[in-house]
């Protein structure tokens, strides 16, 4: 018999997904509605209340919730949206439904988001609207961006996918710009499966989003299968087919009401990695500004090539081989064929988003890893370190 050695686990991510949920999407399915209906509508009622807004309109995504906002903020053909490249495609791949032009910004080199001098030099007479993303759910800078945004004449979405439950200077993200996109997506924080909400103060603006994401219906067109509903309805635009189901808004409930549990979790996961890493100079540990809540949807380390001999990929092969999953967040978008064949982007044009993407690797960070887990990672960072010192 060859002999194996049982190499402890610890993958990138586990959904964090309870009795609790099992039991609300089962009721769901017994209720006999199980497409949006009143557990969507529960949802956002939580929702808003949880964050401090007038309304949380549910939709299917947060691809969907970016693009119903620019809907709702009239983007046109040839207008100009300004994007970090640091993000996933989604941010930037909604500007192009409207014929418009994602134009990418460099990062800070602190938090890796959205850089307020390059910000500045990207803008033209076309720019129509700013989508930060607070990246590993580290605020961006809102107060600046928010009074660049007013002397410009700009309009501001937040892409929050990452930010749940995040705030800056106080204020919770949700409740900061005129409109903020957040995702449900499996691996984020508060997860669906699929899944994504708009956030607003703006009567507008939710009622436009509203009529986009079920066919350009008149409003509450789902009711008209139950008894209170109607069958009439009126058709008022072409509108898309983005709306939540109530399995998934079941699954969000539960989730939500856990939601500072499990960031409290995941917290402690990130003070105990930033402890022990601080001994080790071969890694870069996250900078968490004195007036934000950190979400802690990613724990970014970077790699430091002064003190290690090997790549970062190699790096995350050593993890692997030690039964560390890691992830990547995220290849700029100005690398991708896609952004470079299409908007003109080169290897080289965003020197601080290409020396981040050369280095960084996300550890896992889910609540529930166990404290071995922690463990587990630390020491293969450790290790690693040692093996590989230069
Ligand atoms: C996950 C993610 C999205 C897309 O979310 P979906 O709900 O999958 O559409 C958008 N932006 C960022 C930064 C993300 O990480």
């Amino acid at each position: 018999m060859p002999t194996t050695t049982v190499v402890k686990s610890v993958p990138f991510h586990i959904p964090c997904i309870g009795q609790e949920e099992i039991r609300a999407v089962v009721e769901t399915l017994e209720s006999g509605w199980i497409t949006t209906g009143p557990k969507t509508h529960s949802f956002e009622v939580a929702f808003a209340r949880y964050f401090g807004v007038r309304h949380a309109v549910a939709v299917n995504s947060c691809t969907a919730a970016l693009h119903l906002s620019l809907d709702a903020m009239g983007l046109k053909e040839g207008d100009e949206v300004l994007v970090p490249t640091v993000t996933f495609t989604a941010t930037a791949e909604v500007v192009t439904y409207f014929r418009a032009k994602p134009v990418l910004v460099d990062v800070d080199p602190v938090h890796f988001n959205m850089s307020l001098e390059d910000l500045q030099r990207k803008i033209t007479p076309k720019t129509r609207c700013i989508i930060p993303v607070h990246f590993a759910g580290h605020p961006c800078p809102m107060d600046p961006i928010l009074d660049f945004a007013e002397s410009n004449n700009l309009k501001v979405i937040e892409d929050a996918a990452h930010a749940i439950p995040a705030k800056y200077r106080g204020r919770t993200i949700g409740t900061i710009s005129s409109m903020t996109a957040f995702s449900f997506y499996a691996t984020k924080t508060l997860a669906t499966g699929e899944g994504g909400m708009v956030t607003t103060d703006d009567d507008a603006l939710a009622d436009r989003v509203r009529l986009m994401r079920l066919h350009g219906m008149s409003r509450d067109a789902w009711k008209r299968y139950s008894a209170e509903g109607n069958w009439r309805y009126e058709i008022m635009e072409a509108g898309y087919k983005c709306n939540l189901t109530d399995l998934q808004a079941a699954l969000g409930l539960v989730q939500l009401s856990r939601c500072r549990e499990l960031w409290r979790r995941r917290e402690r996961i990130a003070h105990r990695y930033t402890e022990a890493l601080a001994s080790m100079d071969a890694y870069q540990t996250p900078t968490v500004d004195a007036d934000v809540q950190h979400a802690w949807h990613l724990y970014v380390v970077l790699v430091d090539p002064s003190k290690l001999r090997i790549h970062r990929d190699q790096v995350i092969e050593e993890l692997r081989e030690r039964g560390i999953g890691t992830a990547v967040h995220f290849i700029p978008l100005h690398l991708h064929r896609y952004y470079q064949e299409n908007w003109g982007y080169r290897a080289g044009d965003f020197p601080v988003a290409e020396n981040y993407f050369e280095r960084c690797i996300s550890l896992p960070i889910y609540p529930g890893m166990t404290e071995e887990d922690v463990d587990h990672v630390i020491e293969g960072l450790e290790d690693i370190a040692e093996k590989f010192r230069r």
